[in-house]
């Protein structure tokens, strides 16, 4: 039997950092599903298709072809067949991500894919809609939400790491953005799972979150 662990929340609540620990610690593959969304967005970029344009969507994503691939516990992706990881984490591909990620055929294509890749693995997997959709019956499911300025914070520190020059006015208007875009869009939105445990990561380090995690996944008894 394999187990699943959802995670979901919105940008920068902690959700990838948290599952990355996890699935070392519970020897799971971390999925993160938002990368699989990315190469979407990046596809319509790349093919100059309006990320709203839904009959061009649907077209589109008939015939992409998006892999996934795990070297050194870290997830690969690939878009036609070419690995796109250092590509997909500029803003201009977080905002294409939440637009294109609106269409029912682009989210049906990614579920499927995800679903299987949960059925053969134990699997820590984070997004939007993991425990309401994607995994329904997931062991145990986390919705993570920290408030925005601390959101915008993390992201600044990150996007400072990797030497991207970021500007705070613009990170906070991009989450609104991706907030709103994803929480009101009528196919599997962003929401908590009735049976989800939340979390408010704003004034948690990330040792105590881990250990808030750890205590409820050890107690569910069936991990
Ligand atoms: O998690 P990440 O920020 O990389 O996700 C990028 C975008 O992909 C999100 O803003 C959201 O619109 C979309 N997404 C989604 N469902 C998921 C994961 C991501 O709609 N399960």
């Amino acid at each position: 039997m394999t187990f699943q662990i959802a995670i979901d929340g919105p940008a920068g609540a902690g959700k990838s950092t948290m599952a990355k620990i996890l699935s070392k610690k519970l020897k799971a593959i971390y999925l993160d599903t938002g990368a699989m969304y990315r190469a979407c967005g990046l596809k319509a970029i790349n093919s100059g298709i309006d990320s709203k344009d839904e009959k061009a969507l649907n077209k589109m994503v008939s015939d992409i072809n998006i892999t996934i691939s795990f070297e050194n516990d870290q997830q690969q992706i690939f878009l036609d067949g070419k690995n796109v990881n250092g590509l997909i984490r500029t803003p201009e591909i977080s905002v294409s991500a939440s637009d294109v990620s609106a269409n029912k055929a682009v989210r049906l294509k990614m579920v499927e894919m995800q679903r299987e890749i949960a059925k053969v693995n134990n699997v820590v997997m984070d997004g939007r809609d993991i425990g309401t959709y994607v995994l329904p019956d997931a062991n145990i499911k986390f919705f993570l939400v920290a408030d925005i300025n601390e959101r915008a914070k993390r992201r600044y520190h990150e996007m400072k790491e990797k030497n991207m020059n970021p500007d705070m006015e613009s990170i906070i208007k991009d989450m609104n953005y991706r907030d709103t875009n994803d929480s009101s869009r009528d196919f599997a939105p962003l929401k908590q799972a009735k049976d989800a445990i939340l979390i408010d990561t704003t004034n948690l380090n990330i040792n105590q979150v881990i250990k808030v995690m750890l205590e409820y996944i050890n107690e569910t008894q069936t991990i």
